[in-house]
């Protein structure tokens, strides 16, 4: 007779594991089946952070997130908050330290956060199965059959397949089908946390610089967000720390502009009578070399460039000081899913019980992380809610068993 498991896993990611963990510590081990469809689990968790593993952020709110749909998960994050993953982590001996607010491994090596996941469910005997791609989930009588390499069976699913960004990492998009199959409706789906193409001509020369600048999102010809961080100048675009904060809160259906402020703390009036009390002291100086010691050489042509001055007058002083803490790029789009850290959109929430994410078209069915309609900012949010949704399906699944 086949086997039939308590639970069966899809997706060996961040939440995946931390599903498998903690349902194999209720449930035994042997009762909790984990499909991975890459030859090893967690391969995304060793990308993040740079390597590092940011994987919470000391100011977690429900501010940081966003979805299509309008998910509310302020009671998810209530309940299984920053401390909760911090405490969580330290349970598997792993310490934490902070930079910035961002929350790492104290090793500051992602690897540390697999390597404790990993070794706990050796530990406790889970099995898990790597180059086993789910391609069907067919609801049966007691529970589902799910078609890999292999038929499984299982009570209950947890289904921890991420989005569609990194296709490199095992995430291409394919998987929301066999949910499609199950009644669920997948949003439309953008990249996030990504380099953003721009227009070029005004940023032609500057390839390869990096300046730390305060970068906020246009939308509407209001600001909606500002970042401060680096902003590295591309042949497509630009990308950078600021850049990839400020790429979460493009919308596509709008034209959206970013707002580059090249000296975040210096005022405009401020830049605007230092530059004309050079006109006045060093004649000598030309209209094309003004910035020289105030900016980047190449970046203080490239607003003068754009400018279309007339003379050293206080106007063109006004002018070049409005350019340099309000230069405009237009958004074009961005380097995609490839490139993307992070997917917008999903399975729409409203589609899964929000305090236990059991789907509601399939009993039994539970749907985690990535997968979902919700999307964090850069800086940890993403890794937590993976975490967070892992964590709330966990007690959905336990509470089914024990109140048997
Ligand atoms: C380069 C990079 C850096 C990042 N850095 C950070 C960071 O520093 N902090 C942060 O918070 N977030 C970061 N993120 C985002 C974060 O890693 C993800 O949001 C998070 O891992 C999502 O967790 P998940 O468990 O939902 O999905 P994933 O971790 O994506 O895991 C999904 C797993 O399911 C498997 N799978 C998919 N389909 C199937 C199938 N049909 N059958 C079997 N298995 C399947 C995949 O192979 C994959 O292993 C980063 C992402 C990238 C790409």
């Amino acid at each position: 007779m086949q086997k039939t498991y308590k639970v069966a896993i899809i997706g060996g990611g961040f939440s995946g594991l931390i599903s498998a963990e903690t349902l194999s510590c209720k449930l035994g081990g042997e009762n909790v089946l984990l499909l991975e469809k890459n030859d090893r689990v967690g391969k995304k968790i060793l990308a993040t952070g740079n390597g590092r593993g940011n994987f919470t952020n000391l100011c977690l709110s429900q501010e940081k997130y966003h979805s299509i749909c309008g998910a509310n998960i302020s009671q998810i994050l209530n309940k299984y908050g920053n401390k909760s993953i911090v405490d969580y982590f330290k349970g598997l001996g792993v310490d934490f330290s902070t930079e910035d607010g961002k929350v790492y491994p104290s090793s500051f090596q992602a690897n540390s956060l697999l390597d404790a996941l990993r070794l706990k469910l050796e530990y406790l005997k889970t099995d898990i199965r790597t180059s086993s791609k789910v391609e069907k989930i067919v609801k049966t009588k007691n529970g589902f059959k799910i078609v890999s390499s292999q038929e499984y069976f299982a009570e209950k699913i947890i289904f921890a397949c991420g989005g569609k960004a990194g296709k490199q990492y095992g995430t291409d998009g394919t998987s929301y089908a066999l949910l499609e199959d199950l009644g669920h409706t997948v949003t439309k789906l953008y990249p996030s946390l990504v380099q953003v193409k721009t227009d070029t001509a005004k940023i032609k020369g500057l390839k390869g610089l990096k300046q730390e600048a305060d970068l906020s999102v246009i939308i509407d010809g209001k600001s909606i967000v500002s970042f401060r961080g680096d902003v590295l100048f591309t042949d497509f675009g630009v990308s950078g720390n600021a850049v990839f904060y400020a790429s979460a809160h493009l919308q596509a259906n709008k034209p959206c502009q970013l707002s580059i402020s090249f000296l975040p703390d210096k005022s405009r009036e401020e830049i605007e009578n230092f530059i004309f009390e050079k006109f006045k002291n060093l004649p000598y100086v030309n209209l094309d070399d003004c910035l020289t010691g105030v900016l980047n050489k190449q970046i203080g042509k490239a607003i003068i460039k754009d400018c279309s001055l007339n003379g050293k007058t206080f106007l063109s002083a006004k002018k070049i000081a409005e350019k340099i803490k309000d230069f405009r790029l237009d958004v074009k789009g961005t380097l995609g899913f490839d490139n993307a850290q992070v997917t917008k959109g999903g399975i729409k929430f409203n589609q899964v019980d929000e305090k236990t994410l059991q789907s509601k078209t399939a009993s039994g069915l539970y749907i985690v992380g990535e997968a979902l309609d919700v999307d964090g900012d850069c800086g940890g949010y993403n890794l937590q809610w993976a975490y967070s949704s892992a964590k709330t399906a966990c007690d959905g699944v336990i509470d089914c068993y024990e109140n048997r």
